[in-house]
């Protein structure tokens, strides 16, 4: 790891870097050898340190000379004696693949046998490839040069200029001389990958992925928004994109969604489609690619100091994508996605007990990740969209072409930011930031009115903050006042500024009478909200007559909301939802209410009601697959129904659905589905269910298949079966990472509870050890994967708790993934009470 400190004194010491590196790659091989050549300027006095994780180092020379150089663990160190203000460093070596997803991963294709190599580094793995000064505030140029099967495709971070065809079956590639920008951003793909090419305003976009994938890259598409990106983003900065080509690259076993490599972004698989996706599936990867896009610009072009500032850098890749996706793409409900998918993660992630503010520190590269989730994505997201309320579109544009002007190729901080949206606005932040980003939890925002019988005589906001964290914050936002005539509903938006513990709303007086209140029209504002009682009544008899499909998303999560809080019971939410959802059109809003029934079936209801209340929801997704008359619901309708199928009949009827025995016009199990069914059956112990393992392996020999198989090896309900996997996973494993997810996640089975019970001591005896002896990728698969989580129960929350209360401070993902546990599997026993009572 590298801390902050040690990074900073060395930024201050090391200039004008370059490196200029040459990789020699042979298929099959366990390893592979480089050589790099760095310059540098230092003007220190003390020996240096660069950062290296190889196997062998061959030769070192500075300024041309062997030195005497020290090497332990990742830290190789250069004696101040050999060091000149101006340096040149050799270094040839040889280095192992990596099979975790970072650093060089090597995949094996499992159906053709090819091999494929990719780069992962963020936040600090780029010297698991070439020694180097890891850390983003020593930007440098690079130089490659790759020798190469022939046959292979290989990607960088800039355009080829020369190739020559070697006499042992390989080419030498020669790559353009980069722009200086920051190590984890550097990025190399290799292998016999399928490449689709296409041209934007000179700009050359390639498009990427394995061979036996390469019948389902929609490149079209892919393009398109692509090319929407490009232009809106350039027009909105001010700045046309400054890294020559850009290459989007779908490799496999990627620990991510992507990453966004300076002209070479690698994307997880999963969004090049085996089965038909809906449309809700590709406006989320239009929101990743766009994601992507954005941190050419912020991110790449102008990147942070350190990694403390990292939120900032995914909250505005995030808000900009969003902004993006409504301005330049065919997709128009952008907002209401990120309603729905960020918004809704970071209030959840805020009301847990390990909720922190925005800003924070990171003293050093191991701690960059720690937190890193819904607060930082998604809280610091909507935290920019109220910015934006609040400061003006205008504004913020303005403010962000001084930016990019000020600091391309540069590095910059929070406050350089700020400054830049200060000077864009004319408006002093300081105040708003420490608010804002200084501060943790979230208010809850409620509206009280009154009115004579037919206009609203007075309409107050209000604001309350947790005890805890007793922060009272501006809110710049719409107060939407519905109008009900029975026949039809209308809706008034009213602007409002929420200052203070309570603000009337003049503008409203005089408004005809509302049948429903909703104090965050259009989503501006990042609070909970409280309704109040007579608006929450006509929401669950009416909330399908509400035309406005943000304000429906809304009010469906204020509803999942109620239930969290234990304000609802699960039992009348999922009432609610068999009722109304038959009327829905949005497919974004079916697909989101059915994922909150589900997880309130499965979390919320009383132990002894599960399995009917599964059996209800399996009926309406019956019932609505039934009705569907487009794809896209059959296939959000088909994915519910295999998910709730527990009770014999429904899994027999999907049983019978995948084998054509049973027929739905115009509906197909899709390969996803039916292993689905597979794995279902054969945790449910249902006769044949090798046999229709058997079948689908052979329908899917893909590497998806292989993981889908895995899953059904673990899930057989026997307690040899168990046992054997046991062993493995504690033992030698199942290969990657990925491979390992799997086999894991077809271990725990609700209604397998008996036969799992011994693995539950197993479990809190075992998780503390896997933390300190296996690397972090495996441990956090482990505990994710085996957790018993599926059992609701306080004796659960208790061993979580002891266990906890034993692990030493340094174990701090473990304490936070159990502090999560507890907190989680709490309001899981007490929303259980609640609708029991
Ligand atoms: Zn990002």
């Amino acid at each position: 790891m590298l801390t902050e400190t040690d990074a900073s004194a060395r930024a201050e010491r090391v200039s004008n870097c370059r490196y200029e590196l040459a990789l020699n790659l042979t298929k099959g091989a366990p390893t592979y050898g480089g050589a790099v050549t760095i310059t540098f300027d230092q003007d220190g006095d003390d020996d240096l340190m660069l950062n290296f994780r190889g196997k062998r180092i061959d030769l070192l020379e500075l300024n041309g000379t062997a030195v005497d150089f020290e090497w332990r663990g990742r830290e190789l160190t250069l004696p101040c004696a050999a060091l000149a203000a101006s340096n040149t460093l050799r270094i040839e070596y040889e280095n192992e693949y990596d099979h975790g997803g970072d650093g060089i991963h090597q995949f094996v294709d499992p159906e053709d046998g090819e091999e494929y190599l990719y780069t992962n580094f963020e936040p600090f793995d780029a010297h698991r490839l070439f020694p180097c000064f890891d850390q983003p505030d020593i930007k440098a140029r690079y130089q490659l040069t790759v020798t190469a099967p022939s046959e292979w495709t290989l990607t960088a971070n800039s355009q080829e200029v020369s190739a020559e065809t070697l006499g042992d079956g390989r080419t030498r590639r020669v790559y353009a001389e980069t722009p200086p920008f920051s190590t984890y951003l550097f990025a190399l793909i290799a292998g016999p990958y399928h490449v689709a090419m296409a041209e934007h305003n000179g700009i050359p976009l390639g498009l990427l992925c394995r061979k036996s994938m390469a019948q389902y890259l929609d490149t079209d598409e892919l393009f398109t928004i692509t090319r929407q990106g490009l232009d809106f983003f350039g027009e909105f900065f001010d700045y046309p994109y400054a890294f020559g080509k850009y290459d989007q690259i779908f490799v496999p076993e990627f620990n991510h969604g992507a990453m966004e490599n300076v002209g070479a972004v690698t994307f997880n698989e999963s969004m090049v489609y085996r089965d038909p996706p809906t449309e809700n599936q590709r406006r989320r990867r239009a929101e990743v690619i766009l994601h992507e896009m954005a941190h050419m610009w912020f991110g790449n072009l102008v990147t942070m100091k350190w990694w403390n500032d990292l939120w900032l850098n995914e909250s505005f890749a995030t808000y900009m994508s969003y902004l993006a996706m409504e301005g330049a793409t065919r997709f128009q409900s952008g907002w209401q996605d990120f309603n729905n998918g960020i918004k809704n993660w970071a209030y959840r992630q805020d009301q847990l007990i390990t909720t922190h503010p925005i800003a924070g520190t990171v003293r050093d590269t191991d701690e960059t990740f720690l937190n890193f989730d819904g607060i930082t994505y998604g809280k610091g997201a909507s935290v920019l969209k109220q910015l934006v309320a609040t400061i003006g579109i205008d504004g913020f544009r303005e403010g962000m072409r001084h930016y990019f002007r000020t600091y391309d190729y540069g590095n910059a901080s929070l406050h350089d930011f700020l400054g830049a949206l200060e000077e864009g606005s004319g408006r002093d932040l300081g105040e708003w930031s420490r608010l804002w980003l200084e501060t943790s939890s979230l208010n809850t925002i409620r509206a009280d009115w009154e009115s004579d019988g037919e206009r609203v005589t007075r309409l107050e906001l209000s604001q309350t903050a947790p005890v805890d964290y007793p922060t009272i914050r501006p809110h710049t936002l719409e107060t939407g006042l519905l109008t009900d005539d029975g026949a039809t509903t209308a809706i008034e938006a009213v602007p409002a500024v929420l200052e203070g513990e309570s603000t009337e709303i003049e503008a409203a007086r005089g408004q005809p009478r509302p049948a429903l209140v909703y104090p965050n029209f259009n989503d501006h504002a990042y609070a909970k909200i409280a309704l109040d009682d007579e608006s929450v009544a006509w929401a669950r008899e009416n909330i399908e007559r509400v035309g406005d499909d943000l304000l429906r998303q809304q009010l469906w999560s204020t509803l999942w909301s109620m239930v969290r809080d234990q304000q609802l019971k699960s039992t009348d939410f999922l009432a609610i939802v068999r009722e109304k959802i038959g009327f829905e059109q949005n497919i974004e809003l079916v697909d989101s209410v059915l994922g909150h029934a589900a997880s309130s079936q499965s979390r919320y209801v009383p132990a002894e009601r599960r399995d009917a209340e599964a059996h209800l929801l399996f009926e309406t997704a019956r019932e609505g697959l039934l009705a569907a008359s487009e794809n896209d619901t059959r296939i959000i309708w088909g994915r519910a129904l295999v998910g709730l199928a527990v009770n014999p009949d429904d899994l027999a009827y999907v049983g019978r659905l995948a084998d054509g025995e049973e027929l739905i016009a115009g509906f197909e199990l899709d390969q996803d589905m039916r292993w689905g069914v597979a794995a279902r059956h054969v945790a449910f112990g249902l006769p044949g269910a090798a046999e229709r393992v058997a079948t689908e392996a052979e329908r899917d020999p893909s590497d998806r298949g292989q993981r889908a198989q895995l899953r059904c090896e673990t899930a057989v309900p026997d307690a040899g079966v168990k046992a054997d996997a046991w062993e493995r996973f504690n033992g030698e494993g199942y290969g990657s990472r990925y491979l390992n997810q799997a086999a894991m996640s077809g271990f725990n089975w609700t209604h397998q509870a008996d036969l799992l019970a011994p693995y539950v001591d197993a479990f809190f005896d075992q998780v503390g050890g896997i933390f300190v002896e296996r690397d972090r990728e495996f441990a956090t698969v482990f505990y994710g994967g085996l957790f018993p989580s599926y059992r609701v129960e306080q004796d659960t929350l208790d061993r979580a708790q002891a266990l906890l209360d034993e692990t030493p401070e340094e174990q701090a993902v473990l304490q936070r993934m159990l502090r999560e546990a507890i907190d989680d599997l709490g309001r899981a026993i007490a929303c259980r009470e609640f609708a029991a009572s």
